[in-house]
């Protein structure tokens, strides 16, 4: 059965019913249909939130499929509440691009989803489009200025980072030109489009905790520079509070819910290598007011989300993080020890055991944050029992819980051991979350603890391009703020061909983005998409809908 078979047989309870499970007053949801609401921001508690146990789920250095970090924390949520626990899954939302192109959803997969699953992967409650305005707007009241003789500010069109966004994979937009038509239609000027999900507004959206501070994080977006090099931001153009006005309703975090009917939040969708790769910190900290144990996810391996999740996210939410699921698939692992792409599904041990060094330094990496980890196995149907007994004999060597995660298959049931075993570490309280890094050590310090550290690098080297960026950043002043670092997410390295746990490697800086409105600063190590394509058959030809109302094809 494919996930959307699965999914349309769920008999679906009514969104009160599932408010009702958290203890929420009917009255005091927006629902967006039957099965969909926004909740308020006042339920936030911080008090409340703090004895939540807060669970990251991350995974090991990725195949291009994904290695089911939402199928497994779906799951896990479903097998807390199985053995009794108060639990929520607090996620991302799909970004509406790669559905139509080769990637498929991101609502889980199997018996582990949340649900209506079309809704949710498609326009859901209109929270990217919002976005896509707010950004929009902020790019139209920049060429106004430049079109305007009374009002300019005398940006030079030339420095300006500040893009176009579309929640789509359409490559011809990468790189447009805008203003044409003669004096009355703009200054023409070189642009280009991004998709939505790396919208910087998605990030400002995701770690703002208020509507006054998502308004100051808007202002502080940084555009460009005046002809006479001063620096100008969106505050300069008295743009913030009309973006805040599209953004009112984006900001409050969804309620939906698993195919089991235990309650879930899905919010915001940033990307995972130029941004923070995590749902907003309004949803989880909504989540963590309404349940003992919050469950969420970071994209891609450990190296990239869950790095960002705590030093980003989690510094600036101040949140203590309890425990990290590391996901683990054998396909990946064996990928990992340098079996083929296309020859995943055949049994092969000793490629297995060739691939465990990836595993180990991402445990190693957990470790260093101080937070407890605990192995996920994620069961796909061709692993065999040899092969389980291998991550599972390695596990035990290093004395790191672990259990086989068959929640694909079975849902809850098969996560029981899983939640039992997060469950045990938790209450064994050894967790101590600790940063990597202070956000005030100097530029160069954060990137490289992070490259030597995290990654394994011997050390970062810099183009001239990125230190003419460190100069702009000390002059700007934005030397105090943490370090987003993107890099491909196929290998520990910034070369995508080295798998495993490689060595002796370098990374390089070749240039260095500002995020001031989100807060970050984005070291680039590699050729980063922002704007996908579509393949050649797109997954878009295969998907209908009948005069019922019946979609086909999604999955
Ligand atoms: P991630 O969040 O790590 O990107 P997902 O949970 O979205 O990964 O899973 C990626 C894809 O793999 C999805 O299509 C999902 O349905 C599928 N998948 C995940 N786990 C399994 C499994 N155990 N067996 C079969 N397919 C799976
Ligand atoms: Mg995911």
């Amino acid at each position: 059965m494919t996930d959307l078979q699965i999914a349309k047989k769920v008999q679906l309870q009514h969104i009160n019913t599932i408010a009702e499970k958290l203890g929420i007053n009917p009255d005091n949801i927006d629902p967006y249909g039957k099965y969909k609401a926004k909740l308020p921001l006042s339920l936030i508690n911080r008090k409340q939130a703090e004895k939540s146990h807060l669970i990251l789920v991350s995974a090991i250095s990725p195949t291009p499929a994904g290695e089911g970090k939402t199928t497994i924390s779906i799951g896990l949520n479903e097998g807390l509440n199985q053995i009794g626990k108060k639990s929520i899954v607090v996620l991302r939302e799909p970004s509406l691009g790669p559905v139509f192109g080769i990637k498929g959803g991101a609502t889980g997969g199997g018996y582990s989803q949340v649900l209506p699953m079309e809704d949710i992967n498609l326009h859901f409650t209109g929270d990217f489009s919002a976005i896509e305005k707010a950004h929009n707007l902020l790019a139209a009241i920049i060429d106004n200025n430049i079109q305007s003789k009374t009002t300019s500010v005398n940006l030079d069109p030339r420095t300006i980072s500040w893009k176009r966004v579309i929640d789509m994979n359409d490559r011809a937009l990468r790189r447009v030109i805008v203003g044409l038509g003669g004096t009355t239609s703009g200054v023409p000027r070189e642009t280009g489009f991004d998709i939505t999900a790396a919208s910087e507004i998605m990030a400002i959206l995701c770690l703002a905790e208020s509507l006054s501070d998502l308004k100051q994080r808007l202002g502080n977006i940084f555009i460009g520079y005046t002809f006479d090099k001063k620096p100008i931001y969106a505050r300069d153009l008295k743009a913030e509070g009309a973006m805040a006005v599209l953004l009112k309703d984006a900001i409050k975090p969804n309620l939906v819910q698993t195919i089991e009917g235990n309650p879930a939040i899905i919010h915001g969708g940033p990307f995972a290598n130029i941004a923070q790769g995590t749902n907003s910190v309004i949803a989880t900290l909504t989540g963590m007011s309404l349940a003992d144990y919050t469950v969420t996810e970071a994209g891609f391996g450990f190296d990239l989300g869950a790095e960002k999740f705590f030093d980003i996210k989690c510094q600036s939410a101040k949140l203590n993080p309890k425990a990290v699921v590391l996901t683990a698939t054998i396909r990946a692992l064996k990928y990992h020890g340098g079996a083929d792409l296309k020859s995943l599904t055949a049994p092969n041990v000793e490629a297995l055991k060739n691939g465990l060094p990836n595993l180990e330094k991402h445990l190693e990496n957990i470790l260093k944050f101080k937070v407890t980890p605990i192995i996920a196995i994620n069961r796909f149907a061709t692993d065999t029992d040899e092969e389980i007994a291998v991550i599972k004999n390695f596990a035990a060597q290093k004395d790191i819980p672990v259990a086989l995660a068959d929640v694909w298959a079975k849902g809850g049931k098969g996560a029981v051991e899983l939640a039992q075993l997060v469950v045990n570490a938790i209450d064994k309280n050894t967790s101590q979350f600790t940063p990597l890094y202070k956000w005030e050590d100097s530029v160069t310090g954060k990137i490289e603890t992070i490259a030597t550290r995290i990654y394994g690098a011997e050390h970062v080297d810099y183009t001239s391009r990125a230190r003419a960026d460190l100069k702009k950043i000390a002059d700007l002043g934005l030397e105090g703020l943490p370090v987003c670092i993107a890099k491909t997410q196929k290998s520990l390295s910034d070369n995508p061909l080295l798998l495993g746990r490689p060595k002796d490697f370098i990374i390089t800086v070749r240039e260095i983005e500002i995020a001031a409105g989100a807060g970050f600063l984005i070291p680039i190590t590699g050729d980063i998409m922002r704007m996908p394509g579509l393949p050649p058959h797109p997954a878009a030809e295969n998907i209908s809908i009948d005069d019922d109302g019946e979609i086909s094809g999604l999955f």
